[in-house]
């Protein structure tokens, strides 16, 4: 388990004092000047020593990310974004970075920035995080009002400014591109890529998007080094991570911990256990709503990173962590996911608008087992049409969990329909 001392979140519960004094006494914002004056080319190599890949979901390398921004200015700006449209269901972690430790994040945004040459960082937060908004507002303006940020930012001599923009609640705002539409007034609707943010993003021009764990674990990082951060996890899956467990263990909780803990000793140590016993283990969904559930015997000796859920047909995605006990009906629970991203499409592209649609009128009769057994395979090769084959990757969300249901479920799913045949109430789904 991870020791207090290195530890990068050190008020993820709002024990302490968030504001300015509270998180200096803490260790932020100490020898930012120097980080800066190391040079942006430093801070891009340390990025990439430390093996950090991104927190939002795709597991991208940042420091590589942060390389594809143009070295040499061709007049056109450059802009930093940090998604804070935090909108998954399940996922709660950078939720708890803005409300109780959000100069993590504004010293985060500075580093970043300066590395990317970009004098202008937009935060765009998720519409319904209206306190996590005014923490993070207050603390953006005790930054300015200390210098730490605006003009002459850290007296570094490096200009710079950072804007909150709030959401209006559309999960699909959390795409990047759609979420830079959203930033320029227009409708939150993906782009088609390429061209890549890095080369026409914000405004047409070179913009980086990163997740706000991301970008607040950078200053920590830094002023402790690339290598410390890389001790924790296996190769390729360095750091710490926020992990966000939710459902019947016995203590829910958002606990940061090395990356690479087993799925055994973060739920044993962190949340008390799953609820009535290791036996009593049915799925979990160890990334977020968007990737497959596996089957609890699976995952008891899980390790918790990038390569290891893989392995296992699913994915660590933002690390928010689903657990469902026996009591649950495993179909109607990912039924209610396939109806929520059914809501959430946008409607651009024709796979991801009618298979959302199709996927969740299936799943709709699947739960109450009023279909036919071979309608299990249709609804597969229905999932692999809209996989992959869309604008943004909410057609693989709406699809992934679907798959993973059947992969690992099928009894279930023929035992329920079976049992809707014959009348036998008990494998029906409870209403
Ligand atoms: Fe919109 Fe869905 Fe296409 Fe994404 S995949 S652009 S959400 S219709």
């Amino acid at each position: 388990m991870l020791d207090d001392q290195d530890r990068i979140f050190t008020n993820l519960y709002g024990m302490h004092d968030r504001s300015l004094k509270g998180a200096q006494a803490r260790g932020h914002w100490d020898g930012t000047r120097t980080i800066l004056q190391n040079g942006r080319e430093w801070i891009v190599e340390q990025m990439k020593a430390s093996g950090l890949r991104g927190r939002g979901g795709a597991g991208f390398p940042t420091g590589l990310k942060w390389s594809f921004m143009p070295k040499e200015s061709d007049g056109r700006p450059a802009y930093l974004v940090v998604n804070a449209d935090e909108s998954e269901p399940g996922t709660c972690k950078d939720r708890e970075i803005m409300r109780h430790d959000p100069h993590t994040l504004v010293e985060g945004c500075l580093i970043a920035s300066y590395a990317m040459q970009a004098h202008a960082c937009y935060i765009y937060i998720r519409g319904e995080y209206i306190r996590e908004k005014e923490a993070l507002q207050a603390a953006i303006d005790e930054a300015y009002e200390a210098g730490l940020i605006g003009k002459n930012a850290c007296k570094s001599g490096y200009d710079f400014d950072l804007y909150l923009a709030h959401g209006a609640g559309a999960y699909i705002c959390g795409e990047e591109t759609a979420l830079l539409e959203s930033l320029e007034g227009k409708k939150g609707m993906p782009r088609m890529k390429p061209p890549f943010p890095a080369g026409a993003g914000l405004y047409g021009c070179p913009t980086t998007v990163n997740n706000v764990e991301s970008i607040a674990v950078v200053p920590t990082i830094l002023r402790r080094g690339a290598d410390w951060f890389a001790s924790f996890g296996r190769p390729n899956n360095a750091g710490t991570k926020i992990f966000a467990v939710s459902g019947h263990v016995n203590h829910p909780c958002v606990v940061e911990d090395a990356m690479s803990i087993s799925f055994e000793e973060l739920i044993d140590k962190h949340c008390g256990g799953i609820r009535g016993g290791w036996d009593n283990l049915k799925a979990v969904i160890p990334g977020g709503s968007s990737v497959p559930c596996v089957r609890g015997e699976n995952m008891k000796d899980a390790i918790m990173d990038f390569d290891a859920l893989r392995e296992v047909g699913s994915s660590l995605g933002t690390a928010a962590v689903i657990v469902m006990d026996q009591s649950t009906d495993i179909i109607k629970a990912i039924w209610r996911l396939s109806k929520f991203y059914k809501h959430e499409s946008c409607g651009q592209c024709t796979p991801c608008r009618e298979g959302t649609g199709w996927m969740m009128r299936v799943m709709d009769r699947l739960v109450k087992g009023e279909a036919e057994v071979e309608e299990i395979d249709m609804l597969f090769d229905v999932t692999k049409q809209v996989e992959g084959h869309t604008i943004c990757a909410l057609g693989d969300a709406a699809a992934w969990p679907i798959q993973g249901l059947i992969r690992n479920f099928r009894d279930e799913i023929e035992d329920r329909i079976k049992a809707q045949k014959t009348g036998r109430v008990s494998a029906v789904a409870a209403e």
